[in-house]
């Protein structure tokens, strides 16, 4: 990619290429496993965020962490599903952005995630910068660039 081309990219935030919060699945910390995984299958997404009941970030939580969790020795001890509650294994080591960041900041941050969560200055949240989302900028940037 030409200079020029990572300047474009640079322009571009967060902001613009996000899935804004009302469109996101989200689960609650007070919510049971049960239900966590109830949004988790019928979304068909592998995590989601999590979120306070003010709407602050708190992590993510996926299908995996929550399989493991009732993992037995033998089998899966579903029972376990509606006695645990999400805030006691919600991921809270996870990196956020501002809406402001660039789409250079966010392709660096999606190295290691599928999404980042994407927060304002007090912590409430804002929405999610997918994968998918930076992919079809940046398809969009190289056609745009080798055309003219
Ligand atoms: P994608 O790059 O579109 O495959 O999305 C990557 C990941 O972001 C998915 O596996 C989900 O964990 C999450 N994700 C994408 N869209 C949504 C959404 N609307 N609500 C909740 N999570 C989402």
């Amino acid at each position: 990619m030409s200079v020029i081309q990572d300047e474009k990219l640079t322009a571009i935030t967060v902001g613009e290429l996000m899935i804004p919060s009302e469109k996101v699945a989200h689960v609650q910390v007070n919510n049971p496993l049960e239900h966590a995984l109830l949004v988790l299958v019928k979304s068909g997404y592998s995590a989601v965020p999590v979120l306070d009941a003010s709407y602050k970030l708190v992590g993510t939580l996926g299908k995996t962490i929550i399989l493991n969790q009732i993992l037995g020795l033998e089998r899966f001890e579903f029972e376990k599903l509606s006695d645990m509650r999400v805030h006691e294994i919600v991921n809270t080591d996870i990196p956020c952005l501002s809406k402001e960041a660039s789409l250079l900041d966010g392709l660096h941050a999606l190295i290691n995630y599928p999404f980042i969560c994407v927060t304002d200055s007090d912590g409430y949240f804002d929405g999610i910068l997918t994968r998918r989302a930076i992919l079809k900028q940046v398809r969009k940037n190289f056609y745009t660039n080798n055309t003219n």
